[in-house]
């Protein structure tokens, strides 16, 4: 007769830290992994640039540009740009198109503050920024900490001039300030949603006047000054431009023991890079492996780089169409690992989840069946037999996972890119990594989990 303890052991679901079921050697291998992460996290701070930052560590092993109209053999690796803010990795399976292909979605982009069309102005002897922000942000965060300009600029005569300034030590940084509390008694009457207002999210660049005895506005004419002599720009390029500001901050490792990173940008960037680091991995798959690592997940994945747009469809169309099977056929018989972030569990702020379904910090990759609001509206939500299948795959190959949901019902809500995926009849569900913070200027996640999900996109397009 079994102790109840035993029967405990068989009967109950019982997700654990990782470190209770893996040996030493994977929280090694973990935090091996974590180093490189760690890296590109630092690199790649926007979309441009982790596509960038992908493509040239692609073609380092050997990818090369996709030809929509050759014939491909197995074990061939290709990748395609989408416009230098999204990339389609693929390795070619032995086995032929017309049984379906692996897909991991990821997303590059993260929430942020972009700059306005005509984003320069003085005001009381300063230069600052307008900025309209990108994605859900809780605007207070993104007060009075240091911050960093990325992006492109399109100058008149049709040439580009990158930006990134605010990251290397000696470089200047940005800021946006905020109200002293000795006179923040009318601001703290707001609420915490309204405490800091969408135009009062202006970005400090400068307050040094150009020397003259005449004129007005004299420190935006030196700040102008300044950017025409480092990018040849004058004020009517911000037009043509994408310029980004994010946080200054780099990755880190967070507490004591060192078992959580601090970043900016672990949405979804967590999952994009062990998602593509699986496609570089792996050897030989049976099924053609694609990783897609896509923008505009953060303003609900419209847009020509969005996955609402046609181009990973059009990619898998020609992968088809070159071995004359109908691309309709492919996506019908495909899988997809939509690769994004779940909410972590906050003991600080636990009124929001209910424990049962929700993923903790260390337990591994969470699964998440459905996303969604109100009654699960606008989720893909993953059948039984997929569940089923993802499942026994990570206990196959001990993949430590777990299940998780966004919250509490009717708590809010969100969603991912896998129900346009699921759109396109392709079995899908949500895997990735629980963050933190999330959509924090500095969001938290943990080694293990962050291991975890390049074991899971490797073994799935191993299996
Ligand atoms: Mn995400
Ligand atoms: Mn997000």
């Amino acid at each position: 007769m079994p102790t109840v303890e035993e029967m405990k052991k068989d009967l109950f679901y019982n997700p654990q830290h990782a470190s209770k079921v893996c040996d030493d050697s994977v929280r090694e291998s973990a935090d091996a992994f974590a180093e490189g992460y760690k890296t590109f996290l630092d690199n790649a701070k926007t979309e441009r640039e982790a596509t960038a930052v992908i493509l040239a560590e692609a073609q380092s092993r050997g990818f090369v540009e996709f030809c929509a109209d050759k014939k491909y053999a197995a074990g061939d690796k290709v990748y395609f740009v989408n416009r230098d803010k999204s990339i389609i990795l693929a390795v070619i399976g032995k086995k032929c198109i017309c049984e379906g292909v692996k897909i991991a979605a990821a997303h590059i982009d993260s929430p942020r503050l972009d700059l306005k069309p005509n984003p320069l102005y003085e005001s009381d002897e300063l230069a600052l920024f307008k900025t309209h922000y990108y994605g859900g942000i809780k605007k207070y965060q993104w007060v009075a900490i240091p911050l960093a300009l990325h992006g492109v600029i399109i100058k008149a005569d049709g040439t580009s001039v990158e930006v990134k300034i605010g990251e290397e030590a000696g470089e200047p940084k940005f800021v946006i300030s905020d109200i002293l509390p000795h006179l923040g008694a009318e601001q703290s009457k707001r609420t915490l949603s309204e405490g800091i207002q969408g135009e009062e999210l202006n970005v400090i660049v400068g307050s040094r006047p150009f020397k003259s005895d005449e004129g007005s506005e004299l420190v935006k004419l030196n700040i102008l000054k300044i950017l025409n002599e480092k990018y040849g720009i004058t004020e009517a390029d911000f037009l043509s431009a994408e310029l980004e500001v994010v946080p200054a901050f780099k990755a880190d490792d967070i507490g004591f023991d060192r078992g959580l990173i601090g970043s900016y940008g672990h949405d979804d960037r967590v999952c994009a890079y062990p998602a593509a680091m699986a496609a570089f991995d792996v050897v030989d798959p049976d099924y053609t492996a694609i990783t897609v690592l896509t923008d505009k997940e953060e303003t609900g994945s419209d847009g020509n780089t969005g996955l609402q747009s046609s181009y990973l469809e059009y990619f898998i169309n020609d992968l088809a169409r070159a071995n004359g099977v109908e691309g309709y056929r492919v996506l019908s018989k495909s899988e997809c690992l939509s690769a994004d972030v779940n909410s972590a569990y906050d003991p600080t702020f636990n009124s929001v989840f209910e424990k049962n379904n929700t993923s903790f910090l260390n337990r591994g990759v969470v699964i998440t069946k459905y996303t969604g609001a109100r009654g699960k509206s606008g989720t893909s939500d993953a059948s039984a037999e997929y569940m089923g299948k993802i499942r026994r795959m990570l206990d196959e190959d001990n993949i430590v996972w777990q299940i998780g949901e966004l919250g509490k019902v009717d708590a809010g809500g969100g969603g991912t890119v896998a129900k346009y995926i699921a759109n396109l009849n392709v079995d899908v569900v949500d895997l990735g990594v629980p963050v933190l913070s999330m959509h924090a200027p500095y969001e938290v996640i943990s080694k293990f989990d962050l291991y975890m999900a390049y074991r899971a996109f490797k073994k799935f397009f191993e299996q």
